[in-house]
């Protein structure tokens, strides 16, 4: 592979899994302040999805590079 660009869908994957990243940790912030009531279950939820989001997307992303080889 000659390609000079970066891999549009590592591009594409990274940009995801940057996103993710970021609104995982932006949900788990939104934790610090609260009591442990049910609005914290309600946010400690949302985290969970945020993280599990963020793991697929991590794992799209290494698995990508793993299939296709891409050096950028
Ligand atoms: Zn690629």
């Amino acid at each position: 592979m000659h390609a000079a660009a970066e891999c549009s869908e590592r591009r594409r994957l990274r940009k995801q899994y940057h996103a993710a990243l970021r609104a995982y940790i932006d949900a788990t912030d939104a934790l610090d302040p609260l009591e442990f009531d049910e609005e914290f279950d309600h946010a400690y939820n949302e985290a969970t999805f945020a993280r599990l989001d963020f793991e697929r997307c991590r794992q799209a992303y290494h698995r990508h590079v793993s299939d296709h080889a891409c050096a950028y």
